[in-house]
């Protein structure tokens, strides 16, 4: 039995010479953990290799460690130089690759007799013959070989081999343990590596940290939390609640409640809340967090906490809150139709204002872009749809005029309707804010004014009537009626060459500024005629009116009618009065003539009986005679040929003598002077004559019913006044500028039955005013009038 033992593990050991897996990875790593390789000698093992050496009484002994290109001795007895001091040797030189090869016990008598040791260089370089080993086998993998060495052939014997199988053993054994033992203390030298890395990292992280085992003591706090809170790391070890004297109080309940439910649960802790901080005493925002940490057996062993803060974020979201309630308020304030939509258009906000005016609720138009389009008015719609595809597409601004439908009444509405798209920081769209203008009052007003700017244009381009804008004196906006009237250019317009004041003659200029007094006073002139000098120099006669229209600078409008046709007109019936009069009165002065002729002829024949007729003849010839007279007057006063002499005046002499004749005429009434005029007029006697035979003649003529006509003569230093007074028809006031205008007469049944040709006052305006006089009408209809003359004294 222990032949063939032997024999079986002689041949085992024969055929493991294949070297193959002494280069295998897990033989290797299994090697390299041990840490036995190239490690100083050891007592322990060192005892082994000794005692297999007393024991078999071997030369040699080994504890040989197999690595992939050597075989290092962690223990050897009895091992010659150089080897001893070397600790290792080639695999040229090793017996004991070939136990680890095969993994099994080689037993060899003379190596000198096995074919795959008998080149060997063990064999001379060591004096190894005979060889007994045993595998050191740890995981299941073969390190090494525990053997003895002979240096002559050894037949070895059961018992020898028993106890170098049970050393080898005992090696084995001891390297296994030494390996465990390397293991745990790698664990702990994690463990603690880790620990330091966990109190390094919670450090240096801005955080404050913490650790809390279940029972709620506080294992660690950071040197941060210490720092933060001016608390110590003792303090806050001593007690579960100690960190709740730096929460804000308001925030202290939520907090216990959270970390109750997070103990009660084991589920991860979160809570927002205020921390005081120990040096200022103000409190800022966290985000605390805790996780619970388990072991193999689903036990909590440890709390890991961190409080991050977020004041300013906090801060942020308060002030963004705040300005979004602003932004709310405002756009319920505004008297704007206000509206937000998404990026994508859909409506997100809509105010109180705008849905009264639809009538739409949010959630009627939060489904689809273009719910708002059944607002608007069909004719608007697709600009509306283009205009806002185009701002959604593109990001552009959108504004566009559209009409809304009040959704109460159906009516539309113009509305301006702005859009604006807002941006994040990295330019994506995140909202659009949108108004809407009510315009539609603005609108109407705008239409109004198109409608009257067409209509002023239509004025202004007609071809009837001139029209010109002035500032000051300056002309500075005409139409080309007025140019064309005037022959005046747009150029000359633009270059401010036209003036009204240089286009007025002289003649017309008292009563062109009195015109314009009245425009500043009244912002109207009433028209009145005047000529223009045109600007080739001759004279347009012009029918002027006009209004203000600006203040400031003040603005006139002012319209110009072409007279000249009327006024040619009223020079050829003027012309004809003239000559008319002037045929008439060569006739008149022979029939007079040969009436006086007659009347003498008549005297010398003491014919008496025809005398009667002979002086109704005269009368009605000097009637006619003062007529004809007047009219050339008339006619010379329109001329300005009316010719005047100069002369020391008694007025009461004259006066004297024209109520003498006209009392003779008019017995039917009484006339009455009184008062006296004064001896220092000066003036042409026969005109003023008339003025008076006609002021006296008018008031006999005028009061039919009255008996008595008066004259009051007053005079001063400076000036006489006569005022002849009557108690008849009175002249109703409207009338009573124009009654010296040129064959007026005033309208009324009782006056047309008087005859009359309205020369008279005409006249005697005339006549009065080239003595630098001036005459005023009082009246009362029904009760007579007064006539004032008053000329000046010394006049020369
Ligand atoms: P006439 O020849 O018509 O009298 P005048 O020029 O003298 O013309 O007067 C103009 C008009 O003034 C008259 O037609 C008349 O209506 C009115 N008038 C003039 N004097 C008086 C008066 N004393 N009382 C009332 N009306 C008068």
């Amino acid at each position: 039995m222990v032949m063939s033992s032997k024999k079986s593990l002689q041949s085992k050991g024969e055929e493991g010479k294949d070297s193959s897996n002494l280069t295998d990875a897990e033989r290797l790593r299994v090697l390299a953990k041990s840490k036995l390789l190239d490690s100083a000698s050891e007592e322990v093992y060192d005892r082994f290799t000794k005692l297999a050496a007393m024991l078999l009484n071997s030369p040699v002994s080994l504890v040989s460690l197999v690595d992939k290109d050597r075989q290092y001795f962690k223990s050897y007895y009895g091992l010659p130089e150089p080897w001893a001091s070397q600790q290792q040797m080639p695999l040229s030189h090793s017996f004991c690759q070939y136990v680890v090869s095969s993994n099994q016990p080689l037993i060899v008598t003379d190596a000198r007799e096995k074919a795959f040791l008998e080149h060997n260089l063990a064999i001379p370089d060591v004096g190894t013959i005979a060889y007994l080993g045993f595998p050191l086998v740890v995981e299941n993998q073969a390190l090494g070989s525990f053997c003895v060495i002979d240096t002559k052939p050894h037949a070895w014997s059961e018992r020898e081999i028993g106890i170098v199988r049970e050393l080898a053993s005992f090696v084995t054994t001891e390297i296994a343990l030494r390996i465990e033992i390397a293991e745990h203390q790698q664990v702990t030298e994690r463990l603690q590596e880790s620990e330091q890395n966990f109190r390094v990292l919670s450090e240096t992280v801005p955080q404050l940290v913490w650790t809390m085992f279940p029972n709620g003591r506080r294992d660690y706090v950071n040197q941060r939390w210490c720092d933060y809170t001016g608390s110590t790391r003792e303090r806050m070890q001593s007690d579960r609640w100690a960190h709740f004297q730096f929460i804000h109080p308001d925030d202290r309940e939520g907090n216990r409640a959270f970390w109750q439910h997070a103990l009660q649960t084991g589920e991860p802790f979160e809570s927002e809340h205020r921390l005081r901080n120990g040096h200022t005493g103000t409190y800022r925002w966290f985000l605390a967090r805790a996780m619970p940490v388990r072991n193999e057996t689903g036990e909590i062993v440890k709390w890991f906490g961190t409080a991050t803060d977020i004041d300013e974020q906090k801060r942020a979201e308060q002030q963004l809150k705040e300005s979004e309630e602003n932004w709310r308020v405002l756009a319920e304030t505004m008297p704007q139709l206000v509206w937000s939509t998404g990026p994508d258009g859909v409506h997100e906000y809509t105010n109180q204002r705008w849905r009264d005016y639809t009538g739409l609720t949010p959630e009627q138009v939060q489904n689809n872009r273009w719910a708002h389009l059944q607002l608007i008015h069909p004719d608007d719609r697709e600009g509306t749809r283009a205009l806002w595809q185009h701002a959604l597409d593109t990001g552009a601004m959108y504004e566009h005029e559209e009409r809304l439908s009040n959704g109460q009444t159906g009516a539309y509405r113009w509305f301006l309707v702005r859009a604006m798209s807002i941006r994040d920081e990295a330019g994506q769209i995140v909202k659009w804010f949108g108004t809407c203008t009510d315009i539609d009052d603005q609108k109407r007003m705008q239409e109004a004014l198109r409608e009257s700017q067409e209509r002023a244009s239509v004025l202004m381009n007609s071809n009837i009537i001139g029209i010109f804008v002035e500032e000051g004196e300056q002309i500075v906006d005409a139409n080309d009626t007025f140019l064309r009237m005037t022959g005046y250019t747009r150029e000359d317009l633009r270059a401010g060459r036209i003036n009204w004041r240089h286009m007025t003659p002289p003649e017309y200029l008292a009563r062109t500024q009195q015109a314009h007094q009245e425009l500043a006073t009244q912002q109207s002139m009433t028209p009145y005629e005047k000529e223009y000098v045109c600007q080739d120099g001759s004279r347009l006669p012009v029918l002027v009116g006009g209004i203000v229209f600006q203040h400031h600078p003040l603005q006139a409008i002012t319209f110009v009618l072409d007279n000249s046709a009327r006024k040619e007109l009223e020079q050829r019936k003027d012309d004809f009065i003239s000559m008319a009069s002037h045929e008439l009165r060569g006739p008149l002065t022979a029939l007079k003539l040969q009436t006086t002729l007659l009347r003498r002829q008549l005297a010398k024949q003491g014919t008496q009986a025809s005398a009667p007729a002979l002086s109704s003849m005269e009368t009605q010839i000097n009637k006619v005679t003062r007529l004809v007279e007047e009219l050339l007057d008339v006619s010379k006063i329109q001329a300005g040929r009316l010719e005047y002499v100069q002369e020391t005046v008694d007025l009461d002499a004259l006066l004297r003598e024209i109520t003498e004749t006209l009392q003779q005429s008019s017995p039917s009434h009484t006339l009455v002077v009184r008062g006296t005029g004064g001896t220092g007029l000066i003036g042409d006697r026969d005109r003023l004559g008339q003025v008076f035979t006609n002021l006296i003649s008018n008031a006999i003529k005028y009061s039919p019913n009255a008996e008595t006509v008066e004259m009051d003569l007053s005079a001063s230093e400076d000036a006489v006044t006569v005022c002849v007074c009557d108690h008849g028809l009175g002249i109703p006031r409207e009338q009573r500028d124009k009654i010296f205008e040129r064959f007026y007469r005033v309208s009324g049944p009782n006056q047309k039955a008087i005859p009359g040709l309205g020369m008279g006052l005409y006249i005697v305006a005339e006549i009065v005013r080239h003595h630098g006089g001036s005459i005023t009408v009082e009246s009362e209809v029904g009760k007579g009038s007064t006539f004032q003359v008053t000329l000046p004294m010394k006049r020369v």
